[in-house]
């Protein structure tokens, strides 16, 4: 483990009233939360099922045999006003005799299958059913102390993971071989484990954003592009570096004063009040001056929290703008079949004067 500080307590009692509050805007007086990640939210609970009915006074956690210890111990301990029926085969009657006060009943229609909707409108509910989108996930989007806290603890386990592991970079590992010894750094540092599957992509390989460690061999005279992060308490960390093995072509020396410059602008563009796209706008300026502007082929960035991309988003198109407590990744990248890839990503918390990082590992691209 890295640190036995206890971790900032979370502000997991107050989100089902912001939720009601939404209720009004969401034409709903009752929402049926089936996305777990949701129930996590709102609840605290973890487990793999079940559903979360949330009326005007009540909200009502149902889940099945497997959790009826954890459910109401997880629920107690997050301090959320929220019932808990363990029910076998009997969700149906556990939540449709709880719908008082409940007129119409929001769906999460980003997760409820066509087949699901059907079942709930002639089998278990008498009221309108009414699709909304986003309900919970614009709550999740303004961080709380607690949950700032837990992922700074997961963007610092990625350094001390990372810095544990970048010396073998020197010993030709393949991709495969040190991306796993990168995960297995995290968990014993104090992660739940990797917030999505470890990038290594070296040479050629780093031209793909996407690539997944392959049995390739890193050799001398690659960059290396590696995109990870931890997990802790369910909350993610997303960090990019660059490093360059052996040295570098001129090509390649650009490519990397280019990115570092383009990232170091899209953080200083951050504060609350901001456009999401004027932070794209300052990375894009930076890679198209260089002459790469079709070579950076992603979006500059994203929000992060108990999902690792999750609202707001940081790209052109972008309608969001930036509040205090957002938690977003600025990534630009230059991608180049013939040099390889370059990528620098920091995740930061925003501010209102400008914002935080919560990665801190150097940018230096040298492996030691
Ligand atoms: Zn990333
Ligand atoms: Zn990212």
């Amino acid at each position: 483990m890295m640190s036995v500080d206890p971790l900032v307590p979370m502000e997991t009692a107050g989100r089902l009233e912001r939720l009601r509050a939404r209720f009004d805007a969401l034409e709903c007086d009752g929402l049926l939360v089936t996305h777990l990640t949701n129930v996590r939210y709102l609840t605290g609970f973890t487990g793999s099922a079940g559903m979360l009915l949330v009326g005007p006074d009540l909200a009502l956690l149902v889940t099945d045999g497997r959790y009826g210890s954890q459910a109401p111990e997880q629920v107690l301990s997050s301090g959320a006003p929220v019932e808990v029926a363990v029910t076998g085969d009997r969700q149906k009657e556990a939540v449709s005799g709880s719908m008082t006060g409940i007129t119409r009943l929001g769906l999460e229609a980003a997760n409820v299958t066509w087949a699901a909707h059907r079942r709930y409108e002639s089998d278990w509910f008498e009221v309108p059913l009414v699709a909304t989108e986003g309900a919970v996930e614009q709550l999740r989007i303004e961080k709380d102390p607690g949950e700032i806290d837990r992922m700074r603890r997961a963007g610092a386990i990625a350094d001390a993971a990372l810095a544990s592991v970048r010396p073998m970079l020197n010993e030709r590992p393949t991709e495969q071989v040190f991306g796993r010894a990168l995960d297995a750094a995290m968990r014993e540092l104090g992660a739940d484990g990797p917030s999505f599957e470890t990038i290594v992509a070296s040479g050629p390989n780093g031209a793909r954003p996407h690539h997944r460690p392959s049995e390739r061999t890193i050799e001398s005279g690659d960059l290396v592009v590696l995109d990870f992060g931890a997990r802790v308490h369910g909350y993610c960390s997303d960090m990019s570096r660059t490093v360059s093995v052996g040295a570098c072509s001129e090509v390649q020396s650009r490519m990397l004063a280019v990115v570092l410059d383009s990232q170091a602008q899209g953080v200083d563009a951050i504060a609350a009040g901001v456009d999401a796209a004027t932070v794209d706008r300052a990375c894009r300026d930076v890679i198209d001056s260089a002459g790469w502007g079709d070579a950076f082929v992603h979006g500059t960035g994203h929000g992060v929290g108990l999902d690792v991309h999750e609202a707001p988003r940081v790209a052109k198109t972008s309608g969001d703008t930036l509040a205090a407590g957002h938690v977003v990744t600025v990534e630009p990248g230059v991608y180049l079949p013939d040099h390889g890839g370059v990528r620098i990503e920091d995740m930061l918390v925003v501010t209102d004067r400008g914002c935080e990082p919560l990665t801190l590992t150097s940018k230096l691209t040298s492996v030691v």
